[in-house]
């Protein structure tokens, strides 16, 4: 396989971005090698800077389920850009935006658009605090919520603990105010509650934890996290910027029925373009300025550009059969891959979302369930699947995507090259 031109690019790189890149993952490091420059994508396919062609289920981590270039969004971006593409003033498209996804999402009232996931996290994270008038946060080992400083967080030892920074530059007393616990644990929550009586403002998780893998959580896991934050009036924050929009129009609180009081989300809202949003009920939204007292702004929040392609991406998610289709195209990808019987792999999945983990457990609910040591057959399997034309987020720890425009020849030649890539 020929990578020239993305070796010349990434060292260019290299001299303008720390590590080369704009966000940590794509440089590579887990699986070793160059990163490829993307030059195109259409449909399922990308293509590198050397004009190598990939079928693609990383889908840029998640927000393009219908695929590259996808020609209905473009048209509506297209339309939208010609009126111009930032007013700073409201516009109808704002609206449109929220009444396709209240109008159709039962478990929020309100809406509130910004420019990125860790955006949205970040203010709701205030707004509970806000609401509750409390100063901590619980969350979970093995759940990404983005980058703002409290959340940056990862287990001490012990089953309840204040985390340790997962960053330099987070003040101590930052850290302090967010308790870490193990997923998959009613003890370690309890416990918590029992320590922290009347502090903690939110229990924030991703109800389909897909950042350090899939940790797939037991509906009952996530019921008994409803009726705890209930009884003490600690808020129940979904974080669905993955799962909202991918695993059912109305996300993991549809897909399991349980009504969170908080969800944000990302990715697939934006349609390819940066975006994030925050809801709640009506009484936790009046909170936000400037009808309420818990300060929240940006420059480029309700983007007309970014709008319209959510509008144009989410039309489509919403036209009968859509996610059924995806979800069995994903069945089909599974059954194939594991009937090629690759010693040691097995695959997790939830609608279109699939994980191949290296294990021998019959499930991975927490984070520790999760050998880093398996992490070398991933690596291993990696770069003969580029090189037979398979592009998988490049490290152990991340999901695929199966979108509306894959194919079922892609899905034959994948598994394919699975084939051929394992007998490396
Ligand atoms: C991707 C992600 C974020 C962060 O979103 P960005 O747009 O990358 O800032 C937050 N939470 C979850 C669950 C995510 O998957």
């Amino acid at each position: 396989m020929q990578q020239t031109n993305s070796i010349q690019l990434f060292e260019k790189a290299k001299t303008y971005f720390p590590g080369g890149v704009n966000s940590p993952v794509r440089a590579f490091r887990s699986v070793g090698g160059t990163p490829l420059f993307i030059d195109k994508g259409k449909g399922s396919h990308i293509w590198d800077a050397d004009g190598n062609e990939y079928i693609d289920y990383c889908a840029s981590w998640g927000p393009l389920i219908l695929g590259h270039a996808n020609d209905t969004v473009l048209n509506a971006v297209e339309k939208t850009m010609r009126n111009g593409t930032s007013f700073g003033a409201p516009t109808r498209l704002e609206n449109e935006l929220a009444d396709l996804i209240l109008s159709n999402n039962p478990h929020i009232d309100k809406i509130r658009f910004v420019s990125s996931g860790t955006e949205a996290v970040m203010s709701a994270i205030r707004l509970a605090r806000g609401f509750t008038g409390r100063s901590k946060i619980l969350k979970f080992e093995g759940c990404y919520h983005g980058h703002s400083d409290s959340l940056l967080v990862k287990a001490g030892s012990g089953l309840v603990t204040f985390g340790n920074t997962s960053s330099a530059g987070v003040p101590e007393s930052f850290v302090n105010e967010t308790i870490v616990v193990p997923l998959n644990s009613t003890e370690a929550v309890e416990q918590a509650f029992q320590q922290f009586h009347n502090q903690i403002a939110c229990v924030i998780i991703e109800p389909i934890p897909a950042n350090n893998g899939l940790l797939l959580q037991d509906k009952s896991y996530l019921e008994f996290l409803r009726t705890i934050c209930t009884k003490h009036q600690t808020l129940l924050f979904f974080d669905e910027v993955i799962s909202g929009f991918r695993v059912g129009f109305t996300g993991a609180a549809g897909y399991y029925g349980i009504q969170p009081d908080i969800v944000t989300y990302g990715k697939i809202i934006g349609g390819g373009f940066p975006v994030g949003a925050y809801g709640a009920r009506k009484d936790i939204m009046a909170r936000i300025s400037p009808e309420g007292d818990v300060y929240q702004a940006g420059t480029l929040s309700g983007n007309p550009v970014a709008m319209s392609a959510g509008i144009a991406q989410l039309s489509e998610c919403l036209k009968p059969g859509f996610y059924e289709s995806l979800a069995k195209k994903t069945q089909q990808l599974i059954s194939g891959l594991n009937a090629l019987n690759i010693p040691g792999m097995k695959i997790f999945s939830v609608g279109s979302i699939f994980w191949l983990a290296f294990t021998e457990r019959e499930k991975i609910q927490s984070a520790e369930d999760i050998d880093p040591n398996s992490m070398a057959h991933f690596r291993k399997l990696y770069h003969p699947l580029l090189e037979n034309g398979v592009y998988l987020g490049p490290s152990g720890y991340e999901v695929g995507f199966m979108g509306e425009a894959h194919t079922e020849a892609d899905i034959t030649k994948t598994i394919q090259a699975f084939k051929t890539a394992a007998a490396v």
